[in-house]
Formats: structure tokens, C-alpha cells, sequence
């Protein structure tokens, strides 16, 4: 929380005028029992323990500790009381990790709880209650008229309080609700500690405050064990997420965005350590994806790890903390950074690094859960790329290392969705075989045969435009997929193609003669060209068009010719 100068002011000038007039008040003008210095000490040390050792209920952490406040309230009067919570505030200055200063902070809640202690003693005093009240049923009737006016004006001043200094309080009216019910159901500890002070004297911390902690002590482990378990349940689920996708690009994404559900991160960097320069493959910033880090930047990495630990994930939670990334910059507003190296086996290929604005924002239980999850994001990349390279290579022919039809078929595909939702305006085919290659087979061998088919792709793919698709067919048929390319465009590719292979002088080391001397042949091709929109309304349409200009406008025609699909004349020629 940042507060302005003004805002400052009035928290300080409050304070100035409160807490010592309250402490005068509770001193001059109401009761104070009889002081039993060693209860009070023991006491006072039981109160700081149970605040120290908070629980955590889901997200909100409870302190148990306002019992010790009541009893000492109960039974010494207001004065004791004002002090042990203003030692109380004081102490939790220190364990608190709030970016806030200090000083701040102790002069807000200091406010507070000084006007909260008058306000709840003036009730219990008002409506009858005395110091070491001794019938249980006025203590318990008082008592809570007492417990429910400290929880109700603690929360109405806090509520005040951060529309002041305009803090935006995450589910305020939940967290102010479990307040009340843990302060009430706490009351009967107080009365009973009463009680048993009128029995064992100073003895009764004994049974009830030192049962107390051990209790809390047992019960934070179990939260704790408690915790651990949903991590561990969260992040399988989330390793499920993970396995189920099968592109490198997807698996990254599905990790950035289900990781936002358990850590809260801001910003996220994935880096690549595996080239010698550093890649950075994947950015969030403000819960975004995008393509340049603004937040932090890293120096070109030439040495693995440079300064990050390549083995465990390391938390820094603060500025102070974070200077010992000296190599790195990080914005100033960000307070917190966790990095986590991505083990491929023992060898550390990358980096998670995530970052946040608030300190001391990452905590056991998170690095616990990145371990884990770092394991499943390179099993899951691993998997991925194995099923990316698997597609790639179903997707090329062995001989050419064209792509072939199963490749063409998802093309299409995706050409006619960008058609369709108007990416694109037309799309043409062309369909390039060669004339009489089996006689070519049969002079000069199958080898010499696919050789030439080697060197007719290389032709084919220094006439590809950009964007253009050039895939085999079949045997000795080669498909080009010109999208936004209208038909007399196509045309004319198809037509200097035709030219430059018949132009051309193909090297081939014949397989059956006996000299296998190197010797230039000649061949040429045909072609057909069809076009979306004009000849065709889909992708298979579209091809079988292609197909049939080139039987019949190139192969019928007398070969070494390219056929553009007319419909009139194509439709009735047979
Ligand atoms: P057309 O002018 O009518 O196209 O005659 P063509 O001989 O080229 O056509 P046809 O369809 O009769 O024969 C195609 C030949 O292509 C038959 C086959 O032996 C040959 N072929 C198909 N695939 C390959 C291959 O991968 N390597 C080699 N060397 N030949 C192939
Ligand atoms: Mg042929
Ligand atoms: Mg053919």
C-alpha cells in the first residue's frame, strides 16, 4: 500500500491525538483490578505465541489469540488489555510481510484497536459488567456484548480505514464474518481462564494456555499436510491438462494459464537455454501473453544459467533479496521473483521465471507445486514435440522432402476456412505431371527416374510465391496451392514452369547401361489450373477440376501444354 502525503498526515495526527488520550482515559477513568505480575508476564508471552503462529483456512489466516486479550480484560480492566493489543500490533509489524512502512502501519492499526478497546470496554462497562466479574452467566452475557462490539468495530474501522487510503480489500464482508464467529466461539476460553485464575491463582495458564498452543501447534501441521495434499492434487490435475495437448505452442499456453490458478504470479517468462543465445519462449505480463517483455530483461545468455540456481527453484521477496539477480532487470514495481529451472534429465534446457508486485508473495508450498509442475510441462513439451515431428514426417514424402497429399488435404482445408470467413479472395490449383515418364523409366532405369523426379521438385519450388503450397501428388504428379492467386496468374506460373522444364537439361547417370556414363535428357510436363471461385465451390471440386484440365486441356491436347478448366468446354468433353 502507497500512501500519500496528506493521507500520512491525518493517519499520524490521529494517532497522536488517540493513543495517548485513550491510554489516559483507560488509566483515570476505569477499573483496574488487582495486578499479578507473573500472570500477566506468562500470559502476555502466551498471547504472542498464538499470535505468531497463525492458521491458514484456505486463503484467509486466522489468529487465535483475542481470548488472552478478553481474559486479561476480564480480569485486570481496560488499561492491561490496551497494552497487551498495542504490543500485539507492535509485534506483528515484524512478522508481517506487507510492503507497507512501518510506521504506517503502526500508526493505522495502533488507531484502530486503541478506539476499539474503548468502545468494547465502555459497553461491557456500561451495561454492567466489573473487573473479575464473578457470576458466569453476567460474564457470559457481558462478555459477549463485549466480544461482539470489539469484532464489529474492528471491522467497521477497518472498513473506514481502507476507503481512506483507498485499498481495494479482497472478499472484506468473508473475512470480517469468519472474524465474528472466531472471535465468539474464542469468548468461552476467557471466561474459563477467569475462573480457573480464581482457583489455581497464577497457575491457570497451565491448563488452558499451554494446551492451547500445543494444540495450534498440531493443528497448523495438519493445515500444512492439509495444504501440501491440494497442491499435490491441483498439480496432477493440472499435469492432465498438460499430457492432453500435442503442439508445443498449446502445451506452453495451457501451463501459463492453469499455473495462474495456483500461484499468483503476475508475469511469467519461459526461456529456452538450448541455443547459444538466449530465447525467450513464452512472455505474460499483467496476465497476457504477448511478444516482448517489458517488465524484466536478461542479458544475451552465453553461459547456462548465468547467476540463476540450475538446479532448485529459488525465491526472492523483496528488492533487497532480488538484487543478487544482478544481470537481471526487473520493473521497478515488481517485489517478488521465483525462478525455476526446466530439468530435461539432469540438464537444465531453461527457465520458468515468474515475477509479482507484492513481496513475500511466493511461498513453500508454491516452489513445492513448480518442482512438480516444471517436470510435467517437459514431459508434456517432450511429448508434444515427438508428436509434432511424428505429424511432420507423415506429412513428406520420403524421396522429394515435398510434402504430399495428407499435408495438401489439411492445406485445403485451411485455405477454404480462410476463404470462406474472407481472409482470402480466390484460391487456384495447378497440376503438374510428367509427360511419358514410364518410357523414361524404361530407357533409363527407375533410379534415373527418380532423380529427375528429384530435380523437377527443386525446379518447382524456385516458381514458389510466398504463401504458396507445393506438395507430390502421386507418382509423378506435383500439386501447387496458390491461394489469393486468380486463375490467369496461375496460368501463368503453370506456363513459365512448362517452359523452363522444357528448357532444361536433366543430369542422369543411367542405371542400365553398362558405362554409366552421366548424360543430359530432356523431358516435358503438362499441366491443369482450376480456380475457387470461378470453376469450383470446394476444395475436392476444386482439385477434380484441376485434374480434368489437365487431362484433357495438357494430356489430350498432345501433351507439353498447360489446360485451364473452362466449364463450358470441360463439362462436355469426355
Ligand atoms: P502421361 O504422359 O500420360 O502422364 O504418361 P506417363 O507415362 O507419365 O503416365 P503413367 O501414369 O502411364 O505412368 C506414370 C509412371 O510413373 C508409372 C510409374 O512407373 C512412374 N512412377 C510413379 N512413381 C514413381 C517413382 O516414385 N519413381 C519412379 N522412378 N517412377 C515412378
Ligand atoms: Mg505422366
Ligand atoms: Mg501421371
Amino acid at each position: 500500500m502507497q500512501y500519500s502525503a496528506m493521507q500520512k498526515r491525518v493517519i499520524l495526527t490521529l494517532w497522536l491525538l488517540l493513543f495517548p488520550s485513550i491510554l489516559y482515559v483507560s488509566i483515570h477513568y476505569f477499573p483496574l483490578g488487582k495486578l499479578d505480575w507473573f500472570d500477566i508476564g506468562f500470559n502476555l508471552v502466551v498471547y504472542a505465541l498464538i499470535m505468531m503462529l497463525p492458521v491458514r483456512l484456505n486463503s484467509v489466516s486466522l489468529s487465535l489469540d483475542r481470548w488472552v486479550l478478553f481474559y486479561v480484560f476480564f480480569h485486570y480492566g481496560l488499561v492491561v488489555e490496551f497494552l497487551f493489543i498495542q504490543f500485539g500490533v507492535f509485534l506483528l509489524l515484524f512478522s508481517d510481510r506487507s510492503s507497507t512502512s512501518k510506521v504506517m502501519r503502526f500508526a493505522g492499526n495502533s488507531a484502530i484497536f486503541a478506539i476499539v478497546s474503548l468502545t468494547s470496554a465502555a459497553v461491557y462497562y456500561a451495561v454492567g459488567g466489573t473487573v473479575g466479574e464473578p457470576s458466569v452467566g453476567r460474564l457470559a452475557l457481558f462478555g459477549f456484548l463485549y466480544a461482539s462490539t470489539y469484532s464489529v468495530m474492528n471491522n467497521l474501522l477497518l472498513l473506514a480505514y481502507f476507503k481512506f487510503v483507498k485499498y481495494k480489500a479482497i472478499e472484506f464482508w468473508d473475512s470480517a464474518v469468519k472474524d465474528y464467529i472466531i472471535t465468539i466461539l474464542l469468548l468461552p476460553f476467557a471466561m474459563t481462564l477467569c475462573f480457573l485464575t480464581a482457583l489455581l491463582d497464577n497457575k491457570s495458564f497451565l491448563l488452558i494456555g499451554i494446551p492451547f498452543i500445543l494444540v495450534l501447534l498440531i493443528t497448523r501441521r495438519y493445515v500444512q499436510s492439509e495444504g501440501l495434499h491440494d497442491v499435490l492434487t491441483s498439480a496432477t490435475a493440472i499435469g492432465h491438462q498438460l499430457a492432453k495437448n500435442l503442439r508445443v505452442e498449446d502445451v506452453m499456453d495451457t501451463f501459463i494459464s492453469k499455473l495462474k490458478t495456483v500461484i499468483p504470479y503476475e508475469n511469467a517468462y519461459i526461456i529456452d537455454l538450448r541455443k547459444d543465445k538466449l530465447v525467450m519462449l513464452r512472455v505474460v505480463e499483467a496476465g497476457q501473453i504477448v511478444e516482448k517483455a517489458e517488465l524484466f530483461t536478461c542479458p544475451d545468455w552465453l553461459i547456462a544459467g548465468n547467476g540463476l540456481d540450475t538446479e532448485a527453484t529459488c525465491v526472492y521477496s523483496n528488492r533487497k533479496m532480488m538484487s543478487k539477480l544482478e544481470q537481471y532487470h526487473f520493473a521497478p514495481a515488481i517485489q517478488s521473483v521465483m525462478t525455476t529451472p526446466i530439468l530435461r534429465g539432469s540438464k537444465t534446457e531453461g527457465f520458468l521465471i515468474l515475477t509479482a508486485s507484492s513481496r513475500y508473495i511466493f511461498t513453500e508450498l508454491h516452489t513445492k507445486m513448480i518442482g512438480v509442475l516444471a517436470g510435467y510441462l517437459i514431459a508434456s513439451i517432450d511429448k508434444a514435440m515427438y508428436f509434432e515431428k511424428t505429424v511432420e514426417k507423415s506429412e513428406r514424402c520420403g524421396l522429394t522432402g515435398l510434402h504430399n497429399f495428407r499435408y495438401l488435404e489439411r492445406k485445403m482445408d485451411e485455405e477454404m476456412i480462410r476463404y470462406h470467413t474472407k481472409d482470402i479472395s480466390q484460391v487456384s490449383v495447378i497440376i503438374l505431371d510428367i509427360d511419358h515418364f514410364k518410357s523414361i523409366n524404361d530407357s533409363y532405369g527407375h533410379q534415373s527416374g527418380n532423380d529427375l523426379l528429384c530435380a523437377f521438385a527443386e525446379l518447382l519450388k524456385s516458381h514458389l510465391a510466398h504463401g504458396a503450397t507445393l506438395t507430390r501428388y502421386g507418382g509423378e504428379e506435383f500439386v501447387m496451392l496458390l491461394p489469393n492467386v486468380d486463375k490467369q496468374q496461375a496460368y501463368k506460373i503453370a506456363e513459365s514452369i512448362r517452359m523452363e522444364v522444357m528448357a532444361t537439361n536433366f543430369r542422369i547417370i543411367p542405371d542400365l547401361t553398362a558405362d554409366r556414363q552421366a548424360i543430359q535428357v530432356q523431358m516435358t510436363i503438362s499441366a491443369g489450373v482450376a480456380s475457387i471461385p470461378s470453376d469450383a465451390n470446394d476444395a475436392k471440386d476444386l482439385l477434380r477440376k484441376a485434374d480434368r484440365a489437365l487431362y484433357i486441356g495438357g494430356k489430350q491436347a498432345g501433351r507439353n501444354r498447360v489446360g485451364v478448366y473452362e466449364e463450358t468446354q470441360f463439362n462436355t468433353v469426355v
